[in-house]
């Protein structure tokens, strides 16, 4: 392009790096004005967007590159001309959305730092103001009722405008330019507190709420997308009372922090990990926790990571005005159900588990859980996409010419929508299987249909028949397709990076439901669009008492000790596995192993992870989903890279001699450094293996395995960035089943019209 010329130019420049939630658009707005440019500045997923009209275009973007904001940073800017881009007659700041085409969905931001300083100005007419916001932050499809985004379709339609408001919302040189939830403390929702049997407690809400979280009681507050379940993370009593009522023994709690600061004398943290943690997002981000300090052990008992986040809304803000200690802030739900979003469900449903409620009048029309990050070698690792990520939209090369709903998988749920020239990716909705995950998971799809306006004529599910959601796909009666899991999780990434070629895939994963009836999940396959051959698998083993073996790894370790000893043998086996059991239980297992009475076969690699985590001695029974790994991850160390023996015939990956060798180490002494260490290397191996043998093929990988962030790390250090595939920006778990589903649908609706 030229952009030294003297006519009048159109040119679109694409800016990444932190410009957004920094105050970069208005500052583009400035700019523009003082150079006599027209056209527009938008937030978007790959960076902001500006269309710039006029005859000073270069010194336009040689300003926007000298005269920064102090927290905006530009890494890259590219420019290209728009010969005939619409003739613009002023200069607009856009909303942020989300993928372009016809739809587009804002998403929600946290708190920027101009509304910061403004709510910590006493001079300032929103001064400790709860619910201050502008153009570059705040609620966002949390509020939205129906597209376009224009506060008479968000939930703030109930607060009319004061007159110094309306001023500034029609005012283009205002940060508040169209904010559409804008409010003050004469015109917008006010808080309230109360306990939990909906009795109005009188007094200061904040003050109350502070004085209870003091006292290490427990509170439910309302955040963006949901309420969060609240308390003193240094207090045992507390944390271990929130455990007792939630019924929830060991799964990790999220922690916010005051400041980053406070953060940093908590954890050890990476210039990556920090800039996600302070970033415009402000994701929960999992990193590394320093030990002795004065964090509950009950936090995340037996692991040494920790799930940090910032505040994220002025609310949140002001509530650490006053406290000094970080807080628990997990996500109010009944088990692994979806995140509740209003007061007389909190009271309802939680009214057991919390003592008072810091409520509000703004309600949240699309509920959103905070979304779960973490960073291997710098790239990012998604564990679960909500606020700021979702809706995901991923435009398409081509024009759809049906609508198509991809339904997901059964756990960590998530629905994908393909309409028009988009592919849309919601939220985490929870697992299936309660009444109000169901309920949510419709109303998704609902919220959907309205907002792309489409009324999709094909369903894509799992295999699996007895996920609900593919018996709800049965139950639309609409044409069905249905895909393998481990195929799905493939494909998920292959959309993500929009591949459509031949390409070396590998599914670990919890469970999935095979092609042959047995459980799957330690699949190597060769795929693309079209379908995919299973070229490799983890030798099956058995699951020995069928769903009690996932609660009990050490019933399938002894599994995979029954295939490499004889009963004997393991009787005599000095194994933290054997040590878990009474010699009649060993006896009466090897019996049903035998037998093969309720002992389904299994080849999943995240069932592997389990065993080796009974076999090394880590744990033997789990008290959610995933903690074998998440323990042993704790004890990799980097400088250990010799794998264990396995063999590979006919695609069939054999472990047992690994099995044996870890046997022998262990009948040693306390080995567990090397255990873990060399089993992620094991793992690695295996892949290396495979990759070897087709040095042509791109490597794609996807499943829950892959959240294990020492294997990740390794993955990313050990394989060609050229040829490696990981998700970044999608679930790289079960939550973007839906994604590889729908990406199947697509690519193969065009031969069933030729058909
Ligand atoms: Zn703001
Ligand atoms: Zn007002
Ligand atoms: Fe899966």
């Amino acid at each position: 392009m030229s952009v030294g010329s003297s006519y009048n130019q159109s040119v679109r420049i694409l800016v990444q790096g932190i410009v957004q939630g920094v105050g970069f658009r208005p500052f583009v707005y400035r700019m523009a004005k003082q150079h006599h440019i027209k056209g527009t500045v938008c937030n978007t997923p790959a960076g902001v967007v500006i269309e710039a009209q006029g005859i000073r275009c270069a010194s336009f973007i040689n300003a926007l590159r000298t005269n920064l904001p102090p927290r905006a940073r530009i890494d890259s800017m590219s420019i290209s001309d728009v010969p005939d881009s619409i003739q613009y007659d002023n200069f607009e700041i856009l909303e942020s959305f989300i993928g372009e085409g016809s739809v587009a969905i804002p998403l929600d931001c946290a708190l920027c730092p101009a509304c910061e300083a403004e709510m910590d100005d006493p001079l300032n007419r929103r001064y400790r103001y709860p619910f201050i916001n502008c153009t570059d932050c705040g609620p966002r499809y949390t509020i939205i009722q129906i597209p376009p985004y224009d506060r008479v379709r968000t939930s703030m339609k109930h607060f009319t405008m004061c007159p110094e408001c309306e001023a500034e919302y029609s005012d283009p040189n205002s940060r508040r330019y169209h904010a559409e939830p804008i409010s003050c403390p004469q015109c917008g929702p006010k808080l309230k507190m109360i306990d939990n049997k909906a009795n109005v407690i009188e007094g200061d809400p904040l003050d109350l709420a502070v004085k209870m979280l003091k006292e290490g009681k427990i509170i439910a507050l309302k955040g963006l997308g949901g309420f969060h379940l609240m308390c003193d993370a240094t207090s045992d009593a507390a944390v271990s009372e929130l455990r007792r009522r939630k019924h929830r023994n060991a799964k990790p709690l999220a922690v916010m922090f005051r400041s980053l600061e406070d953060l940093e004398t908590y954890t050890l943290i990476s210039e990556d990990e920090r800039n996600h943690i302070a970033g415009a997002i402000k994701p929960i981000v999992i990193v590394r926790a320093k030990q002795g300090t004065n964090i509950s052990k009950y936090i995340a008992p037996t692991i040494d990571r920790l799930g940090v986040f910032l505040p994220y809304t002025p609310l949140h803000r002001l509530l650490f005005e006053h406290i000094d200690f970080p807080l628990v802030a997990t996500s109010a739900n009944v088990s692994d159900e979806p995140i509740i979003v209003r007061t007389d469900e909190i009271v309802s449903r939680l009214g057991n588990v919390v003592d008072a409620v810091l409520t509000h009048d703004r309600t949240i029309v699309n509920a959103l859980d905070d979304s779960v990050v973490q960073i291997a070698q710098a790239r990012v690792v998604m564990l679960r996409m909500g606020r700021g990520f979702a809706p995901r939209t991923f435009p398409l090369m081509k024009m759809l010419n049906e609508s198509v709903l991809a339904v997901g998988a059964h756990q960590k749920s998530a629905i994908a929508l393909g309409v028009k020239q988009n592919m849309v990716l919601s939220g985490h909705i929870g697992d299936l299987g309660s009444v109000e995950a169901e309920d949510y998971f419709d109303r998704t799809i609902q919220t959907f249909k309205r907002f792309y306006e489409c009324e999709p004529t094909v369903i894509a599910s799992d295999l699996h028949p007895n996920y609900s959601s593919t018996q709800y796909a049965v139950a639309t009666k609409r044409e069905h397709v249905t895909l393998q899991h481990h195929y799905a999780h493939i494909l998920a990434c292959m959309a993500e990076y929009t591949l459509n070629e031949k390409v070396l895939g590998f599914a670990f994963d919890g469970t999935g439901y095979g092609d042959d009836g047995t459980l799957w999940g330690g699949e190597v396959m060769i795929a693309d669009t079209q379908g995919y051959t299973r070229i490799g698998f983890l030798k099956p083993f058995t699951l020995l008492g069928g769903d009690k073996a996932i609660k009990e790894p050490r019933r399938i370790a002894l599994s995979l000790l029954f295939e490499s000893y004889s009963l004997e043998e393991v009787l005599e086996l000095n194994s933290p596995t054997t040590e878990a059991f009474l010699p009649h239980e060993i006896r009466t297992l090897h019996h049903m192993w035998l037998k093969k009475i309720n002992a389904p076969l299994s080849s999943s690699m995240g069932r592997l992870f389990d065993a080796v985590a009974s076999l090394g001695g880590f744990i033997q029974t789990l008290d959610y989903e995933g903690q074998g790994g998440m323990i042993m991850e704790s004890f990799v160390d980097p400088s250990i890279t010799e794998p264990f023996e396995f063999t590979l015939l006919n695609g069939v990956i054999d472990l047992s001699e690994m099995v044996k060798q870890i046997i022998v180490l262990t009948a040693k002494a306390d080995v567990k450094r090397i255990i873990a260490s060399r089993f992620i290397a094991t793992v690695e191996a295996i892949m290396c293996r495979f990759a070897n043998l087709h040095p042509e093929l791109p490597i794609v990988i996807g499943g829950g395995v892959f959240q294990n962030h020492a294997l990740m790390s390794r993955l990313y250090r050990g394989f060609d960035s050229n040829r490696f595939y990981a998700q970044q920006q999608t679930p790289i778990n079960d939550g973007s089943i839906a994604l590889g589903q729908l990406y199947y649908v697509i690519h193969n609706t065009k031969e069933k019209n030729e058909r």
